[in-house]
């Protein structure tokens, strides 16, 4: 479920963000946020920071973990924010037993 991004911080690996994240994509239905303003329903994939974690702020929870400074996007709207030309495949649901379950990225 992970791809290689050498960016990534190392807070991304904490129980703490786990935690906060699973939380938060529970917080708004594990739904992007910005499709659902354009008026469409569709799974987040990403819980993506708003600021993005340094070495300066990681330890400001102010920044890690609040919700406001948190934001569930899809793939389509999370590489746009990161500028990323490389999609990934759609593997943000996946069907159990004929229920839909979302999943979502290890990180951001
Ligand atoms: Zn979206
Ligand atoms: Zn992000």
């Amino acid at each position: 479920m992970s791809y290689s991004r050498p960016e990534r911080h190392s807070f991304y690996n904490t129980s703490l963000w786990k935690r906060t994240r699973a939380a938060y994509f529970k917080s708004v239905n594990g739904l992007c946020e910005r499709c659902l303003k354009a008026g469409f329903v569709v799974p987040g994939n990403i819980v993506h920071h708003l600021e993005e974690i340094t070495d300066d702020n990681v330890n400001d929870p102010n920044v890690t973990i609040n919700f406001e400074k948190l934001e569930c996007l899809c793939y389509k709207h999370h590489n746009k924010d990161h500028k990323k030309t490389d999609l990934p495949t759609n593997k943000g649901v996946s069907f159990v037993n004929g229920k839909v379950v979302l999943n979502y990225d290890e990180e951001e």
